[in-house]
């Protein structure tokens, strides 16, 4: 069965993105647990944690669908000093703040060499990162998401995931979650059905689909191999609604959280029943 949801908002608090899933008619969701535009938030009080803990049973969504993203000023592969540890920090609250919501995930873009390291030692210190706030917390797991590789990000290659995966000394603590935009405009040309089996044999053979924990499912507004990281609604793109079709009948994306991060959130309820009919056909 397929678990799908969006990126709700959480202003108000946590719970308030449970009740704009519910909203949506999803079963699935992705949240930010704190700003995801500063360095620094305020602890979540016991109030919200109780809050976002009631809606979340009530909502009958299970808190393995639900994907935390992290911020995006964390960059776990900074090379300064500065703002490696920086972003260290933060990373931490996000695992610290998961558990604290009981949840089980949480979704991070790999970081970027800022063109002062190499890639290779960008992602080896990408993996001592994720093992030094693992060591500090005890049951979230890190989940990397891949990129569609803009500027020094990395995470754009499948071989750039299973490096980190490498490095990251409890195995159980780690896995990854695809953007389909991104793997899109990363160079995987997943519009096609020989490119969409050859995309997913590759997966399979380099990160390994025991790693896979979610999904981010957008459409793209520019090309396979563009490198440009812009999102658009489900069938409106480049990747195209057959696509779509044969992403929803594929179990291998069975019982994981599924997320939209498509642009008009008006449409999200459509495209989630859109998707959902699209899962028998
Ligand atoms: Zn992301
Ligand atoms: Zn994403």
């Amino acid at each position: 069965m397929k678990y799908i949801g969006a990126h709700t908002s959480s202003a108000g608090g946590p719970q308030n993105a449970v009740a704009e899933a519910v909203s949506i008619g999803a079963n699935a969701l992705a949240l930010f647990t704190r700003n995801q535009k500063s360095w620094v938030s305020k602890p979540l009080e016991p109030k919200q944690i109780e809050a976002f803990r009631q809606a979340l049973a009530a909502s009958g969504i299970r808190p393995e669908h639900v994907l935390p993203h992290d911020s995006y000023l964390i960059n776990l592969g900074n090379p300064t000093a500065e703002g490696l540890e920086k972003s260290r920090t933060a990373f931490l609250d996000e695992l610290q703040r998961a558990e604290q919501l009981g949840l089980k995930w949480v979704n991070f873009h790999p970081g970027s060499h800022l063109n002062q390291i190499s890639p290779e030692a960008c992602l080896d210190l990408i993996a001592e990162s994720i093992n030094w706030a693992l060591d500090q917390t005890t049951t979230a797991v890190a989940v990397i998401e891949n990129t569609a590789g803009q500027g020094s990000n990395l995470g754009y290659d499948f071989r750039h995931l299973a490096r980190i995966i490498e490095g990251v000394n409890d195995k159980s603590r780690v896995g990854v979650c695809i953007d389909t935009c991104h793997t899109f405009a990363a160079g995987y040309d997943l519009s096609t059905e020989a490119g969409y089996e050859q995309t997913f044999e590759e997966f399979g053979r380099i990160v390994g689909w025991q790693y896979l924990h979610g999904i981010h499912l957008n459409d793209s507004k520019k090309g396979c191999g563009s490198r440009v990281d812009r999102h658009e609604s489900i069938g409106m793109g480049m990747l195209g609604e057959a696509f779509f079709g044969r992403m929803m009948r594929d179990p291998r994306f069975d019982d994981m959280p599924i997320i939209l991060e498509t642009p008009d959130e008006s449409k999200w309820k459509e495209e989630i029943e859109h998707l959902r009919s699209m899962c028998s056909i």
